[in-house]
């Protein structure tokens, strides 16, 4: 669904849509709002997606209405559950497996993101011990995307999640560790005038950035993990070696050519029209339709990493 037409690598963990079957256009529910034009219930298609599983609206989402599309990635979720969990079938062709598959996207969404941040926890070079540690889990995580559709609906997920987060925190905590930035943890800043702020080596993990203005702000080796920065202007900011950042994130974002980006990631092309001159931020003032997070689009639970354990959700979100 993303739209972020720049290639970049991303931990070899990108959707390939050819080999979906439109799972992210059809298994979350939208709330119309200022990220989607639409409400559409759960388990429905969206009534832009075509019968060759693409989307109608592609070239055009933004000024359609629907920039939370291209804010979302499934992290290779979709293709997974088609291809491996399913053998190739698809919710169209198979209507009795629909409920089956959509159940299992929810589940492989959740694991594959969190393979997207073991996958970098890795490359932060952590000392030998929590190296061991991540090997394990990126073990365990890979062969929980391998159960079959039943198993991988019973898994307790978001148990999995928790356990692997903690391995997650005390990677980032080393990373950062020589000159510890804020403890913006969770931290509601939304709509916050934060331009030039000095958020080296801060912990944003799950921060609520949505409309806040970061312009000319220092982010390098920042946790962003679950940040939400849907609206977040990032003009001219320094986001080199910023930990657990995702292109979802930054597509959601506004930047310019000046944003400083981690090597692993992709300039959003929306960026050279809305990144110079930001407009007002849509999210700042939390209008009617427009949640804190975007749970319209995330299967349940959702990105939990950056919630401190006060705010985790339970099993249910
Ligand atoms: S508008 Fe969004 S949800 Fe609908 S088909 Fe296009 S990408 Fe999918």
């Amino acid at each position: 669904m993303s739209a972020t037409s720049a290639a970049a690598p991303d931990f070899g963990l990108t959707a390939d849509c050819a080999r979906c079957a439109g799972l992210c256009c059809v298994v979350p529910a939208f709330a119309a709002s200022a990220d989607f034009a639409i409400d559409k219930p759960a388990g429905h298609p969206c009534r832009n997606l075509r019968a060759d599983f693409r989307c109608g609206i592609h070239d055009r989402l933004r000024p359609a209405g629907f920039p939370g599309c291209t804010a979302f990635d499934c992290f290779g979720a979709g293709q997974k559950v088609v291809q491996v969990t399913f053998g190739g079938r698809d919710w169209r062709t198979g209507p009795d497996l629909a409920g089956a598959m959509f159940a299992a996207f929810r589940v492989m969404r959740e694991l594959h993101e969190l393979l997207r941040y073991l996958t970098e926890a890795v490359t932060l070079d952590p000392p030998a011990r929590l190296r061991a540690d991540l090997g394990r889990a990126l073990d365990e995580t890979e062969r929980h995307t391998l159960l079959d559709p039943r198993a991988l609906t019973a898994l307790d997920v978001a148990a999995h999640w928790r356990a692997t987060n903690a391995l997650l925190v005390a990677v980032s905590a080393d990373t950062r560790g020589g000159t510890p930035g804020r403890d913006l943890r969770g931290a509601d800043l939304i709509g916050k005038d934060l331009r030039g702020a000095d958020l080296r080596a801060a912990n944003l993990r799950g921060a609520y950035l949505i409309g806040a203005d970061l312009a000319h702000a220092d982010l390098r080796r920042a946790d962003l993990i679950g940040a939400d920065l849907r609206g977040t202007r990032l003009a001219g900011a320094d986001l080199t070696g910023a930990l657990f950042l995702t292109q979802p994130q930054l597509d959601a974002a506004l930047g310019d050519a000046a944003t400083r980006l981690p090597a692993t990631l992709a300039r959003p092309t929306h960026w050279a029209t809305a990144g110079r001159r930001a407009p007002a931020p849509p999210f700042g003032t939390r209008p009617s339709g427009v949640t804190r997070r975007p749970p319209s689009i995330q299967p349940a639970p959702p990105r939990v990493a950056g919630r401190p354990s006060a705010e985790e959700p339970t099993h249910a979100r």
